[in-house]
């Protein structure tokens, strides 16, 4: 199955894939985490993409394409994938479709979480995220059993620096204004889906999952 994952900063798209790559074993491909990876590791990448992420700004189309095309072609992804944070754009979506159909593959769903603003939020700010694998946790809609720790593997949590109540509000005003030519690029061609985010987080992934199974039959 191939599958983006859309939905504003905070909508629940990472929570939500940790779920789909277990139950159906795909690589989770999030430019986000790439980039921050890249980030601690210190890295030519990091360093470019830093100066953009700082600022809440998208990192550019042609160094966001090129990572997403070398990963795509990676012999994990022959099962299918879940892109998570990609495409933010339409170039990037276009470009998407062709470096697919150059490996004889499409998208085959684009599921958008739907949260209201003043949700995203309270989400966003007291998000906090294990420094080892990547989990989100929260303060208060899901904390950790011991604070400050990973459940999975111990890892210490932190806030990420762009989760700050002043970048968050520039990143929700980025991401709304680019977001809506992407829905109706896909809705355009059939494969979007809008999932209601604004439910318990098993609610919203028996959502998604029903999506999936219906679609296979
Ligand atoms: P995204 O990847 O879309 O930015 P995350 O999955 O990191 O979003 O979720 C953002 C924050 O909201 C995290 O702190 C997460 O624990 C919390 N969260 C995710 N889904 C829900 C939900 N359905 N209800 C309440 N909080 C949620
Ligand atoms: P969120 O969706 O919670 O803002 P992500 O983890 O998806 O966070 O992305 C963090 C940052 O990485 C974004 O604010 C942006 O600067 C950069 N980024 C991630 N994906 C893309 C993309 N597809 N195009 C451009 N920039 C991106």
């Amino acid at each position: 199955m191939n599958i983006v994952l859309m939905g504003l900063p905070g909508a629940g798209k990472g929570t939500q894939a940790d779920k789909i790559v277990e139950k159906y074993d795909i690589p989770h491909i999030s430019t986000g985490d790439m980039f921050r990876a890249a980030i601690n590791n210190g890295t030519e990448l990091g360093l470019e993409a830093k100066s953009y992420i700082d600022k809440g700004a998208l990192v550019p189309d042609e160094v966001t394409i090129g990572i997403v095309r070398e990963r795509l072609s990676q012999p994990d992804c022959d099962q299918g994938f879940l892109l998570d944070g990609f495409p933010r754009t339409i170039e990037q979506a276009e470009e998407l479709d062709n470096i697919l159909s150059a490996l004889g593959k499409s998208v085959e769903h684009v599921v958008n979480i739907e949260v209201a603003k003043e949700e995203l939020v309270k989400r966003l700010t007291g998000r906090r995220i294990c420094k080892v694998c990547g989990s989100s946790y929260h303060l208060i809609f899901k904390p950790s059993k011991e604070e400050g720790i990973c459940d999975k593997d111990g890892g210490e949590l932190y806030q990420r620096a762009d989760d700050n109540p002043e970048t968050v509000n520039n990143r929700l005003e980025v991401n709304i204004k680019q977001s809506q030519p992407l829905l109706d690029f896909y809705k355009a061609k059939n494969v979007l889906t809008d999932i209601n985010g604004q439910q318990d987080i098993n609610l919203v992934f028996a959502d998604v999952d029903a999506l999936f199974k219906s679609s296979r039959n």
